[in-house]
C-alpha cells in the first residue's frame, strides 16, 4: 500500500516528500503518506474558498451531495475497513463498524433542518433570525477514530455550506486520503480537500488566513496551541480534547452486570477512545466481586492483530502512545498496586498491551489522575458517595462519567452532579448522531453533533426588515416606548 494521494481542488497535486505509515500491530512501516508542502496547503484553502463561493447556495444540492458520500462509504466499506485496520489497528469488523458510522452520520446530517427563527413579526418589522456558513474550516483529527471523527465535522460542516480542508493524524492519514479519493466525483472540487503531514501541517493551518473555524480532535495539550493559534484572527474553534471519564458504581448495583458492561466501555479500541471509562469507582461492599468480574473479563478476552476474525482488542496504535501506557502502568505498581489482570506488554513485535486491571490505586496516582488512553483500568474503592462525587469531580476533565445502579433515580441523581459533557446511567459511551458531544472544563470547548453541532459551523445572523420605513425609530425598536 503505498498508492496514497492527497485531494486538493478534487485532484491529486503532484507528489513531493512522504512519510513512512506504521502497521501498531508488527511495528513495520507498510505504506507511505504524502507529506504536504506549504504551497500546497495554500492550493488546499483557496480551493476551498472558490469552492465555497457555489458551495453554500444550493441547499437541496448540499443535502443530496450527503447522501451520495454515505452511499460511497457504504459501497466502498470493504475496501476501506482493511486499510483501517492496518494503520489503527482496531478489528476488521470494528474497522468496517467504523466506516458505516461515519456513512450514517452523513445520512442524518443530510436530513436535519438548518433551524431559523421569526422572532417579531408585528406593524413595525419582521425580524428573523437565521444561520449562515463561516467559510472556510480546518479540521485536524486524532488516531484512535480517524475515519468517524473526521465525519463528525465533514457532515455538518457540509450541510452548513462550508467547505474544508481535512489534516488526519500523521498517525492513521490513509483511510481518510483513500475516503477522499473515492468521494472527488461525488463532490464539487475543493469541497473536500485532504492533506496529509505531521504536527506542523496543524499548526500551519490553524494560524493561516483563509479558514475562519477550526474544528479540532485530539489532546488536551495541543487543543491549547489550536485556541492560542485560532485567536489572533478570531477563529471560531470546537475543541473536542480528552477526557478521564469515572464510572462510579452504587451499592446497589449487580457486580457481575455492572462489570461486563463497564470493561466493554473501558477496553473498546483497547481503551482509545475519548469518552473511555478511564477510572472506577466501587463501594467497599462489591469491590471484590467488580475487581472479580473485571479480572475475568480482561483475562479471557482475545488481543491480537486485527486481520484475525477472533481479534476482539487491537494493539495500541503507536509507539509513544504505548510507552506512555507502559510508563504509567509501571508507576502505579511501583507505587504499591497490584495487576488482577495483564500488566505489562505482551512479548511480540508490535504495540501490544495486556489488557490490564489495576487494584490498590488511589486519586494521586498518575493513572487515576491522567487520562491512559489504553488498555489499563484503575479500579478505586470508595465509602462516602458525597466524596467519590467529588472526587470524580476533582480534575481538569470534564468529557463524560457514569453511574451504575439498581434504583435508576438515584443513578439519576448521582450523575446528575458529574460535571462532564455526557452522564451517562447504566450505560456510557452511548453515542449517536442527534446526541450533543463535548466537554466541560479542559475536556473542549463547543459541540459536535445533533442541532447543536451543526450549529457550530454557522454564524447567526438576524435579517431585521422594517416595515415603516422610516429609518431607525427607536420608538418602533421597542428600546424607549
Ligand atoms: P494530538 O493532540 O497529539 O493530535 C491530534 C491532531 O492534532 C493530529 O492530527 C496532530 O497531527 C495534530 N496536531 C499536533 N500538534 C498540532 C498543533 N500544534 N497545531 C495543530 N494541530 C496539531 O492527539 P492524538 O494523540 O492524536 O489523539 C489522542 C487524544 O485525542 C486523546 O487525548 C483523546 O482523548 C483525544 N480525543 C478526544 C475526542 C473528543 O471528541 N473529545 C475524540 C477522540 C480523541
Amino acid at each position: 500500500m503505498s498508492d496514497f494521494t492527497m485531494t486538493i481542488g478534487g485532484a491529486a497535486p503532484d507528489a513531493t516528500d512522504s512519510f513512512g505509515v506504521i502497521n501498531p500491530a508488527n511495528g513495520e512501516v507498510f505504506a507511505h503518506a504524502p507529506e504536504c508542502t506549504p504551497a500546497q496547503l495554500d492550493a488546499a484553502f483557496d480551493s476551498a474558498a472558490e469552492a465555497q463561493r457555489s458551495w453554500k447556495l444550493d441547499e437541496s444540492a448540499r443535502r443530496a451531495a450527503l447522501l451520495a458520500v454515505a452511499d460511497v462509504l457504504f459501497a466502498q466499506a470493504g475496501d476501506l475497513a482493511p486499510i483501517l485496520t492496518a494503520e489503527q489497528g482496531k478489528p476488521l469488523a470494528d474497522a468496517t463498524m467504523e466506516i458505516y458510522a461515519s456513512a450514517i452520520w452523513c445520512q442524518y446530517f443530510a436530513n436535519l433542518e438548518i433551524a431559523s427563527q421569526v422572532i417579531q413579526d408585528d406593524e413595525a418589522a419582521r425580524v428573523e433570525v437565521v444561520r449562515r456558513p463561516i467559510g472556510v474550516v480546518a479540521a485536524i483529527t486524532p488516531w484512535n477514530f480517524p475515519l468517524t471523527l473526521a465525519f463528525w465535522k465533514i457532515a455538518p460542516a457540509l450541510l452548513a455550506g462550508n467547505t474544508l480542508v481535512l489534516k488526519p493524524s500523521p498517525f492513521t492519514p490513509l483511510t481518510t486520503l483513500k475516503t477522499a479519493e473515492l468521494l472527488r466525483d461525488t463532490l464539487p472540487p475543493g469541497v473536500l480537500n485532504v492533506v496529509s503531514g505531521g504536527d506542523q501541517l496543524g499548526a500551519w493551518m490553524t494560524g493561516h488566513p483563509v479558514p475562519r473555524k477550526v474544528s479540532f480532535t485530539g489532546s488536551i495539550a495541543t487543543g491549547k496551541l489550536v485556541a492560542a493559534s485560532a485567536a489572533p484572527d478570531l477563529k471560531r474553534v470546537t475543541l473536542e480534547l480528552g477526557g478521564n471519564d469515572p464510572a462510579i458504581v452504587l451499592d446497589d448495583a449487580d457486580p457481575a452486570v455492572v462489570s461486563r458492561a463497564i470493561f466493554g466501555a473501558a477496553f473498546l479500541n483497547s481503551g482509545q477512545v475519548c469518552s473511555a471509562v478511564k477510572r472506577v469507582y466501587v463501594p467497599e461492599s462489591l469491590y471484590d466481586a467488580v475487581v472479580e468480574g473485571l479480572t475475568s473479563e480482561a483475562s479471557s478476552v482475545r488481543m491480537g492483530d486485527g486481520t484475525d476474525p477472533d481479534t476482539k482488542l487491537g494493539p495500541i496504535n503507536n509507539a509513544p502512545q504505548f510507552e506512555r501506557v507502559k510508563g504509567l502502568v509501571a508507576d502505579a505498581l511501583s507505587k504499591g498496586a497490584v495487576a488482577t489482570a495483564g500488566g505489562k506488554a505482551m512479548e511480540r513485535p508490535g504495540y501490544f498491551f495486556e489488557p490490564t486491571i489495576l487494584t490498590g490505586v488511589s486519586d494521586g496516582t498518575a493513572i487515576v489522575d491522567e487520562e491512559q488512553f489504553g488498555p489499563a483500568l484503575p479500579v478505586i474503592s470508595y465509602r462516602d458517595i458525597d466524596d467519590v462525587v467529588e472526587r470524580a469531580n476533582g480534575t481538569h476533565y470534564g468529557l463524560s462519567g457514569s453511574v451504575w445502579g439498581a434504583d435508576e433515580d438515584r443513578a439519576g441523581e448521582v450523575a446528575g452532579r458529574l460535571e462532564c459533557g455526557t452522564a451517562w446511567i447504566n450505560t456510557h459511551l452511548a453515542l449517536s448522531p442527534q446526541q450533543p458531544f463535548g466537554g466541560f472544563k479542559w475536556s473542549g470547548i463547543g459541540i459536535e453533533n445533533g442541532s447543536w453541532g451543526l450549529s457550530e459551523f454557522t454564524e447567526v445572523q438576524a435579517i431585521h426588515r422594517s416595515k415603516t420605513g422610516d429609518g431607525l425609530n427607536l420608538s418602533t425598536a421597542g428600546i424607549v416606548s
